[in-house]
């Protein structure tokens, strides 16, 4: 994708149109464009280049200059963009969304030849999906491959950009009891069919083809499934926007567009976009929020502006995070499933998440200095928290703070059938999250005895 996709002002590639429309359109072709957590990472990588930001490998050692802009990435699969400021930083200003979504992972010696007949592919699910979706749609697989090259192994990115799987429904004459509420079996039902049986070996050339290398350089892939085809806005006004991955990547492009549309505000904080791989599977990898990636990139940030221990304590208890993922609008067909007072709609702002059990790390001021925010940016907000006798899921605040402890508020924009293949939620939301996400990087917080505040600038 053009690296322009990703940073264009919203007001001026509207040309006079419907700036959301145009929003959502830019959206879907970043999530045409990303169909794994390597690709959103490449995708993020190549528009920052393109604005200038310098990236800073995390096996070097980092060089920061006042007034600066810079990013790292782990695992090809997260990534920290940050900007410093003029003079030494007083705190952070951290949005946190996630890279990966559910879907299949392809195994080791994926092929599975059914006598003659057919190969279909091994994969074995990746998060915690919806099955039922996934069938009966054009697929195909994309990721990255290890290969051996020069005594090495380099990794190449790889999008396997055509229909070329599919995972058949058995017929109803087959199956009479499929309407009548079917358990999936991953190892037998959602297998995906790739080809007829007399050509082994076919979907290692595939790959290899797409990656550019032979099929026997091929030393290691990380290869998902994904459904092709571009997304959809529908609805009697154009209301809706359905696609694969709006759960987290809506959230990713909304605070991605907010932070490098907010360069021009000088603030004394340091604005920080996280974006993490892994939430789906819990977040306990190297790249996860629930890592030391972020510590360890604000400790670097601290000693590159050259910040004291002591004033980097100080400027943690100033900063504040945005966990930003996803959140459950009001369903049309079961609004029993809602809690009886806080139920989020489509199209009517940025979601505050609550919990007891502090899954969503919102507590009361979080909440009151985000409202306030929003607020003053003219953006509209709207709470939810689950029934009392439903768990709900989790997400990436909490975990993060595990590692570095700060203000944090848990958000997302409201949208259904999370963890569908093909998810809907509101044209307009995203604009929120993108204003909001704006004036937070050019915020700061402060604090006078009892009261918090906002700095703007
Ligand atoms: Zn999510």
């Amino acid at each position: 994708m053009a690296a322009s996709d990703l940073t264009a002002d919203p007001r001026l590639s509207a040309e006079g149109g419907d700036p959301d429309l145009a929003l959502t359109q830019d959206l879907l072709t970043f999530l045409e464009k990303s169909p794994t957590c390597f690709q959103v990472i490449a995708n993020f990588k190549k528009a920052l280049l393109f604005k200038g930001y310098t990236y800073l490998p995390e096996d070097t050692p980092w060089v920061l200059l006042p007034a600066g802009k810079y990013f790292t990435t782990r695992n090809g699969s997260s990534i920290i963009a940050f900007r410093t400021p003029d003079p030494a930083p007083t705190g952070f200003q951290i949005t946190a969304s996630h890279s990966d979504s559910p879907t299949f992972k392809i195994k080791a010696n994926p092929e599975l030849k059914e006598g003659e007949a057919y190969i279909r592919l091994n994969a074995e699910p990746y998060g915690g999906m919806l099955m039922a979706p996934w069938f009966d749609r054009p697929l195909s697989v994309a990721g990255r491959v290890l290969a051996q090259a020069e005594g090495g192994v380099t990794e190449i990115p790889v999008v396997v950009d055509r229909d070329l799987l599919l995972i058949p429904s058995v017929a109803i004459h087959m199956n009479r009891e499929a309407n009548k509420g079917y358990a999936y079996n991953a190892q037998t039902d959602l297998l995906p069919l790739l080809g007829e049986g007399a050509d082994a070996g076919a979907f290692r050339r595939i790959v290899a083809e797409a990656a550019g290398v032979s099929p026997d350089a091929i030393l290691g892939s990380d290869l998902f499934l994904y459904v092709r085809g571009r997304g959809s806005v529908w609805g009697a006004s154009n209301e809706f926007v359905s696609a694969g991955h709006l759960d987290d990547l809506q959230c990713a492009f909304s605070c991605f567009r907010g932070f490098v549309s907010s360069e021009g505000t000088k603030t004394p904080a340091v604005p920080v976009f996280a974006c993490f791989d892994n939430e789906e599977v819990g977040s306990l990898t190297k790249q996860g929020a629930d890592s030391t990636f972020l510590e360890d990139v604000l400790s670097r940030i601290a000693e590159g502006t050259g910040m004291t221990r002591e004033a980097y304590h100080a400027a943690v208890a100033k900063s504040f995070m945005l966990s930003a993922d996803n959140a459950h609008a009001l369903h049309p067909n079961h609004p029993e499933k809602a809690d009886p007072a806080n139920r989020p709609l489509m199209n009517h702002g940025i979601v505050i998440k609550y919990h007891a059990g502090q899954k969503y790390t919102t507590d009361g001021v979080t909440a009151a200095l985000f409202k306030l925010l929003c607020q003053d940016a003219g953006v509209p907000f709207q709470e939810f928290t689950n029934r009392s006798d439903m768990a709900g899921g989790s997400t990436l605040g909490n975990l993060s703070n595990a590692h570095v402890s700060l203000n944090c508020v848990d958000i997302g924009l409201p949208q259904l059938a999370m963890h569908s293949c093909f998810e809907t939620a509101g044209v307009r939301d995203t604009g929120y999250l993108v204003r909001a996400a704006r004036a937070f990087y050019g915020s700061s917080l402060r604090r006078d005895g009892d009261t918090l505040s906002w700095v703007q600038g």
